[in-house]
């Protein structure tokens, strides 16, 4: 978002050694540490932070063969993690290829268990590798116990700074994506005449889609989605039927509750393609679920803004939409 104070004290690792050695002169100090990836998904307060950020720049991408269709790939956190799944696409393995151009590095993707067009890490994730604040030593995590659930895992919720993620490792498989594909993905099959897509052919429908309808965050400062699609009970979604006159787009989860599409509250509580002249924030034209800072000063008005729309969806439809980028410190 370009906005947030400074850090007292920032650092690159790109070993597991540098990492070490980074928490350690920390911890001689008695300084707050926070790891960081790409930046893509952080906010941070005004008033910086007075301690030590680390950027996790650990490389690593080692592809082993399980059995002729499958392979187990552990990935360095640090790695960029389009460049990633451009690169199992290109050695024609699928798993991860609907998770194109979402931007940040390889280690932030279990922390919200990063999710799109059908595809979560969650599904691929084997075990990751960590440090571990508690244990003072390097863990091996299984998937089983990251605690997924839609958008969110252990990382960020219990054990929020326990862990320092190191490296994960995906299973994946040389067979072709299987049907039935997002609305937006189906579409560009038709259009394209694509009837059985390979990785690579998801991949490129994804980028089209993604560049199309999303800011670049080299370009246009942004965090992606900034608002979670809320899961909430049939009452609920009745509620809100009853005072729509369009359908409220809304898809089924677990124990009998619905997802519904937090773009579409966004826009009907008033915010379609929205300036704010008084905190200099926006909704993105093409996606009224990015939010983006088209000329707002400081994180406070990042804040306020949120606030507005968090107020006036509560207001129309009684529920409460969670910010999904992280805010820190
Ligand atoms: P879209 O295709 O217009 O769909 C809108 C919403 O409907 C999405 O949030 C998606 O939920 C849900 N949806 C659509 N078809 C569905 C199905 N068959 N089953 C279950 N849920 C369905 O969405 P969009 O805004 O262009 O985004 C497309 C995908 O990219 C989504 O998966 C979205 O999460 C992802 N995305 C992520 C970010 C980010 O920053 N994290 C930003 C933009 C888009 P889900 O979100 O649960 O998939």
């Amino acid at each position: 978002m370009r906005l947030g104070g400074p850090a007292a004290h920032l650092v690159d690792v790109a070993s597991k050694s540098e990492l070490l050695e980074a928490i350690s002169w920390a911890s001689n100090q008695a300084l707050p540490i926070i790891s960081i990836g790409g930046g893509s998904n952080i906010i941070w307060q005004d008033d910086g932070f007075e301690g030590l950020v680390i950027i996790n720049k650990i490389p690593g991408y080692d592809a082993v063969a399980v059995d002729e269709t499958t392979a187990e790939v552990t990935i360095g956190a640090g790695e960029n993690w389009d460049d990633i799944v451009a690169r199992t696409v290109s050695d024609g393995y699928s798993g991860i290829e609907a998770l194109s151009l979402i931007p940040g590095s390889t280690g932030a993707t279990p922390v919200q268990n990063v999710g799109a067009y059908g595809q979560e890490i969650a599904q691929t994730l084997v075990h990751l590798e960590a440090f571990d604040v508690e244990m003072n030593d390097f863990v091996t995590i299984p998937a089983e116990e990251c605690n997924f659930g839609y958008r969110s895992s252990r990382f960020k919720t219990t054990d929020r700074g326990r862990f320092f993620i190191t490296s994960i490792t995906l299973r994946l498989s040389k067979d072709k994506p299987q049907p039935p594909f997002y609305p937006a993905l189906q579409r560009y099959l038709e259009e394209h005449n694509i009837t059985e897509p390979d990785a690579a052919i998801i991949r490129e429908a994804v980028i089209a889609i993604r560049s199309s309808k999303l800011p670049d965050p080299d370009l246009v400062a942004n965090n992606g989605s900034f608002f979670a699609n809320p899961i909430i009970s049939q009452q609920q979604l009745a509620a809100i039927q009853a005072i729509s006159d369009e359908a409220v787009p809304h898809w089924p989860t677990n124990e009998g509750l619905v997802k519904v599409a937090a773009a579409w509250l966004v826009e009907n509580a008033g915010f379609k393609d929205f300036h704010d002249t008084q905190t200099g924030m926006a909704t993105w034209h093409k996606q009224p679920l990015v939010l983006v800072n088209e000329g707002a000063q400081s994180t406070e008005q990042l804040i306020e803004f949120r606030q507005k729309i968090i107020a006036a969806v509560q207001e129309k439809f009684g529920i409460t939409l969670e910010q999904e980028p992280e805010l820190l410190p």
